[in-house]
């Protein structure tokens, strides 16, 4: 993936996260600054709940500035980006296989029931906020201080786990001693590396975020309500090259979709990464809210209804029959809430490792057979598609 001047700045914001983070526990930990808790997406609970704190404005704030710059949160300010972003960098330079031949290719791997699995993971994220609906013990009111930074981690009360675990370890119980920060240092580390390290190297770049991330849930929404908003944008005429769609780590069709959108990115996928306007080699593309303009050269056509074609997401979707693919959610929620009973952020770990898991299982037991011809359905599906659309790729002269 080509780095330019964008992807400089965007580390360096979200180096820049990590180290707000970084200062904000040792303020809270080490000097006893007070000054407000945990800001982070676990203000979503907090404002469904009615509790109008730090971490619930924080989501309000992000929620408007999706309304402006779409989901620029994602790909500038977002820690879990950063750690995903990181683990990538690590893996290419280690150079470890099996990965880095996805990557060279940008190969994307994804479920056709992501929406489905992002939706549940969110409905998990807010059920003690429903059972609190269901009960009517609404509680609102407005105090910055959130709840502890540690909240939701290991170490939180001075327990390795949640306080009703089935299984747990006092920490600190005769004085702080490093041990008690190493402990559960290592456990916080242990859940970010499954999330990053381990569902990147099996499915690809970015993969919490493509699949699991219940957060998309909440932003995408309010994409493309503003006639405002800034968008990926043809700001001169596009060539066709595609290497815009190649290096979007996302699995979108940039190319497609500024040909057939009015010159504009409008996939609620787009995190603002902007490595497709890096990626550009005839400087098209740029992150605006002003109209685009016209493609006035001939260009490859695309087809005229992408998204009636499998490929407008350029994510390769596993040969599993659709049966197992929501099979696999279903054990992925399953596990992640058995482990969810020893914290919150270790419903990830179950549910990622069961949702691998069962699907390597399953892609083990079908046959060569079974997967050339799944495959051909696939192709099958998307030629017929292309037929009804009666648009073959041609030359459009504009
Ligand atoms: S999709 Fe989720 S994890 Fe990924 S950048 Fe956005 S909020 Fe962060
Ligand atoms: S926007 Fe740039 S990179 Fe993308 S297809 Fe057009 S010319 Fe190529
Ligand atoms: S369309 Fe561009 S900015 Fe959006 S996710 Fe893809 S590469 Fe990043």
């Amino acid at each position: 993936m080509k780095r330019g001047l964008f992807q400089d700045r965007r580390i360096l914001s979200l180096i820049g996260v990590h180290l707000y983070i970084l200062v904000h526990f040792l303020l809270w930990y080490v000097f006893g600054v007070k000054i407000w808790g945990k800001t982070a997406m676990m203000g979503v609970p907090s404002l469904m709940a009615g509790h109008l704190n730090i971490a619930a404005i924080m989501v309000i704030v992000i929620i408007f500035s999706v309304l402006l710059y779409g989901r620029a949160f994602c790909g500038w300010a977002c820690h879990l980006r950063g750690a995903i972003e990181f683990s990538d960098w690590v893996m290419r330079k280690l150079k470890i296989s099996g990965y880095q031949k996805i990557r060279e290719n940008n190969i994307l791997f994804n479920t056709s029931f992501r929406w489905v699995f992002r939706g549940i993971v969110f409905l998990i994220l807010l059920l003690p906020v429903i059972a609190y609906w269901i009960r009517r013990e609404y509680d609102f009111y407005f105090n910055l201080q959130s709840p502890t930074p540690l909240t939701d981690l290991p170490g939180n009360n001075n327990l390795l786990f949640a306080t009703n675990a089935p299984i747990n370890m006092q920490l600190a119980t005769n004085g702080l001693t490093m041990l008690d920060i190493i402990i559960p240092f290592t456990a916080g580390i242990f859940i970010i590396f499954v999330m990053t390290f381990v569902f990147n190297y099996f499915y690809g770049q970015g993969a919490f975020c493509r699949i699991m991330c219940p957060y998309a849930v909440l932003l995408t929404p309010f994409m493309n309500l503003s006639p405002r908003q800034k968008k990926i944008t043809r700001i001169s005429n596009c060539t066709g090259c595609r290497a815009c769609s190649k290096n979007c780590p996302q699995g979108i069709d940039v190319s497609r979709e500024i040909y057939h959108y009015n010159g504009k990115v409008i996939n609620r996928e787009c995190i603002k990464c902007h490595y497709c306007i890096d990626a550009c080699s005839y400087q098209t593309l740029a992150d605006s809210g002003q109209k685009a303009s016209s493609q006035t050269k001939p260009i490859s056509m695309y087809e005229k209804t992408p998204w009636l074609n499998s490929r407008r997401h350029l994510q390769v979707v596993e040969p599993l029959p659709p049966v197992y693919d929501v099979i696999s959610i279903i054990v992925a929620i399953v596990c992640g809430t058995i482990t969810s009973r020893l914290g919150g952020f270790w419903f990830y770990v179950g549910a990622i490792v069961g949702f691998i898991v069962f699907r390597k299982l399953m892609s083990f037991c079908l046959s060569e057979d079974d997967k050339s011809s799944l495959n051909e359905n696939q192709l099958k599906t998307d030629k017929t598609k292309r037929r009804r659309q009666k648009e073959p790729e041609e030359v459009l002269n504009v």
